[in-house]
């Protein structure tokens, strides 16, 4: 991805911090954030390598970015996520809530862990990461938190009970926090994504899936991470709070 030159650049002195910025749509966003001018702090679970290469093609494009090694479905290490962006870079402007997996199996073969280890990083994770960032943005009273939430807690998806109440949870949170943050600044935003090319996706019946969506492919990483990087974008994106946005090829048409 290229850089844009410092003055076209609408993140320029912001600081973002994209949760399991590693891989997949967190990679690409981490990219398009940095493009914008973002420092970014790459957070990942556990492949540090991917991590640090995240980190590397930023700062070839002349960009500012640091790996941060956080569980975060853990509160204190959500808190020390915090910390050790505040230490480096004094604030957080934009946090991007996008760490997630799967673990999919129909209902009655579903395990009370493969249940509750989906909730607890994919929608428990997401409170823990706004409730630590919102302390410091409403003391700045301005703010962007962007949730990465799913078709399936829209429209459902067999073998996905965990994933889709999940990511139907991300999107309720997502209103009630817009609602509770806005009179101090902070916009709070989800995003919806439909089959996007990642390693999440990989090994999915394609066949079956190709059907649903009216355009006919996946979609690719860089293309939800454009609607991030926009509802990142001040003042573009200013004026948006509460609200979810589908990137997926048409599969839900409100
Ligand atoms: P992915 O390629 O599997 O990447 C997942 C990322 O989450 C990795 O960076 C991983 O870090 C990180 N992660 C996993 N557990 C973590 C934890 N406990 N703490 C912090 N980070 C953790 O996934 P993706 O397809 O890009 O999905 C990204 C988001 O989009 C997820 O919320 C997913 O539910 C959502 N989504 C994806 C699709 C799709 O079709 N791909 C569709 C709808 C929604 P490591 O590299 O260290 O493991």
């Amino acid at each position: 991805m290229e850089a844009k030159p410092e003055n076209l650049q609408q993140l320029k002195d912001k600081v973002a911090v994209v949760t399991g910025g590693s891989r997949g749509i967190g990679k690409a966003t981490a990219l398009a954030l940095a493009a914008e001018g973002a420092n970014v702090v790459v957070n990942y679970a556990s492949s540090s390598t991917a991590a640090d290469d995240v980190v590397k093609t930023i700062q070839e494009m002349g960009g500012e970015a640091v790996a941060v090694q956080a569980d975060v479905s853990n509160a204190e290490q959500v808190d020390a996520l915090v910390k050790a962006t505040t230490e480096k870079w004094g604030k957080i402007d934009v946090w991007v809530n996008n760490a997630g997996i799967t673990r999919d199996t129909l209902l009655l073969r579903m395990k009370p862990q493969d249940w509750q280890a989906v909730i607890d990083l994919n929608l428990t994770g997401v409170f823990l990461c706004t409730r630590a960032v919102s302390k410091l943005m409403l003391k700045k009273k301005t703010g962007r938190i962007i949730n990465i939430a799913s078709v399936a807690g829209q429209m459902g998806n067999p073998g996905q009970a965990n994933y889709s109440a999940a990511k139907a949870g991300v999107i309720g949170f997502t209103k009630t926090v817009a609602k509770e943050l806005a009179s101090r600044g902070v916009t709070v935003n989800a995003v919806a994504p439909g089959f996007i090319e990642t390693d999440m996706t990989e090994g999915l019946a394609a066949e079956e899936i190709l059907k649903a969506i009216p355009l006919g492919r996946y979609g690719k990483a860089e293309e939800v991470a454009g609607l991030i990087r926009f509802l990142a974008a001040d003042p573009a994106a200013a004026y948006i709070t509460g609200q979810t946005f589908n990137v997926d090829g048409g599969m839900v048409m409100a």
